[in-house]
């Protein structure tokens, strides 16, 4: 078996073996379970561009994992780190994340071996055009086939490029914003889509502290409020999660981890102004008010209630598992975790709230902007102003009772702001997002606490979103 260099299975290995433990308990019928795991097709290109007098040479990847349902979803990754095992994996966690939030897609994903910072603004654009050229040719960029999206060394600008690139080479396409999601706003976008996958995360912590037997298995109590958090990487997940929940739930940020050291403050860290820190300076080091950690990793393992890694695969692995005192995970990244790691933390009793769940609110709100695209109307344009037309109805018609009557009722001022607002996109996508991410949470439980042979929320989720699959390949007549 490969290994990742620690003896550990591969990224790809470790998805799978944690598919296996999955299967192990379902009654899939035979064959079935082989078709669902193994990846359908990997593409490999290496492509040319002319950038500072040579021929710069890059190699990218588009994985499709599993095409059960179409288009298939998933983002493009920018960083030297990008091989073939690494999209597999991720793509494979496309196809279960989609399936347990209901987002109607297949799973695939898409990387690019290059360090963004290496390249200025005009050089990336050629780059990324480049690579989407190739792409959009064969069709693993196309509105009704293969969508991409952010990820890690992508965002907004990435995606307008490629937008722009698919517009270019279909010019009687009408669908043809909805070939990427991610894009900005003046791009075909949607509010909302930026903040999504930190947002999720909060979404789903919230969700999970309103389950009491869920909180004792994590040996916590109470709300979000007060509760010690550590966050790895503040990067577009991180940021956004540590920001919402200190800002809006009351968590305290005790330590931020960034690939250059830690920030630590029992006290509680401000996320806005450590961002803006490492905005200006590129760096955590030299930040004020906070004690640096120089080895960062190390401060994975201090003590909190709640530990989020948002920044990329394998950080907490059978070296380190055995150290961490968190008693609850939410894994804003995709397989922070590995296989290894996750034996050891669930024989020590952590609770894992695992990556498919946790940061399934990014490709929720893509699959918000891909449906904004293909109906070519902003969320809200018809109803928003209806809506507060009734609204308003109620209130004068209740200001008027008490006004005949005699009663004295005054609204409060902010209720009545509150109420008479219709709901504008923004508010919207918020709405459909934790809904989704309440509905997912439930199903997971659900098979969490109804079966004995369900120990831990990865393999439920594993479960629901395994069986969904299935039922959509058995309705293909697989
Ligand atoms: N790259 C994100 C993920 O891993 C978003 C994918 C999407 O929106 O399609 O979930």
């Amino acid at each position: 078996m490969a290994t990742n260099g620690n003896g550990e299975p591969s990224f790809r290995q470790s998805v799978d073996l944690m598919f296996n433990r999955a299967v192990s308990r379902m009654n899939l019928s035979p064959g079935l379970e082989e078709k669902i795991r193994v990846c359908n097709s990997t593409y490999t290109v290496r492509f040319g561009v002319r950038l500072r007098g040579k021929i710069e040479t890059f190699t990218g990847y588009r994985s499709v994992h599993s095409e059960h349902m179409e288009p298939v979803k998933g983002g493009i990754r920018y960083a030297l780190s990008v091989n073939q095992d690494e999209v597999e994996a991720l793509a494979a966690l496309m196809t279960y994340k989609c399936a347990l939030v209901e987002t109607p897609f297949g799973g695939s994903k898409g990387g690019l071996c290059i360090d963004p910072r290496q390249w200025d603004e005009h050089e990336l654009e050629q780059i990324t055009r480049r690579f989407a050229y190739e792409l959009i040719k064969r069709s693993l960029i196309h509105p009704a086939q293969n969508v991409p999206a952010p990820d890690m060394g992508t965002g907004e600008r990435e995606m307008a490029w490629i937008a722009d690139q698919f517009a270019r080479m279909n010019t009687t396409e009408i669908n043809a914003k909805a070939c990427v999601t991610g894009k900005p706003p003046h791009a075909g976008g949607i509010q909302g889509r930026v903040e999504a996958t930190g947002r999720g995360v909060q979404y789903a912590l919230r969700e999970f502290f309103r389950h009491p037997d869920d909180m004792k298995a994590a040996r916590l109590s109470g709300t979000l409020e007060g509760k010690r958090v550590i966050v790895q990487g503040l990067g577009n997940v991180g940021y956004h999660a540590a920001k919402f929940i200190s800002e809006e739930d009351g968590a305290i940020i005790t330590a931020i981890i960034e690939r250059d050291g830690a920030l630590v403050d029992e006290k509680g860290l401000n996320v806005e102004d450590v961002r803006q820190w490492i905005v200006k300076t590129g760096s955590v080091k030299g930040y004020a008010g906070a004690t640096f950690v120089a080895d960062g990793a190390r401060v994975l393992e201090n003590a909190c209630d709640i530990l989020i890694p948002a920044a990329m695969e394998g950080v907490v692995h059978m070296g380190n598992a055995a150290n961490i005192k968190a008693p609850l995970i939410i894994e804003a990244a995709n397989g922070p975790i590995t296989f290894g790691g996750d034996e050891i933390l669930r024989k020590k009793g952590t609770l894992i709230i695992p990556d498919m769940y946790a940061n399934a609110g990014g490709v929720t709100v893509s699959y918000f902007e891909w449906v904004k695209n293909l109906s070519h109307i902003r969320f809200g344009r018809m109803q928003r102003r209806a809506e507060e037309g009734r609204s308003r109805i109620l209130v004068e018609e209740l200001e008027r009772l008490s006004a005949d009557q005699g009663l004295g009722w005054q609204l409060a001022p902010d209720f009545k702001e509150k109420f008479l607002q219709g709901s504008d996109e923004l508010a919207l996508v918020r709405s459909g997002l934790d809904d989704t991410m309440r509905t997912a949470y439930q199903a997971i439980r659900e098979v969490w606490h109804s079966r004995n042979d369900v120990e831990d929320l990865r393999v439920a989720a594993y479960i629901v979103a395994i069986s969904r699959v299935a039922t959509s390949y058995q309705s293909k007549g697989l």
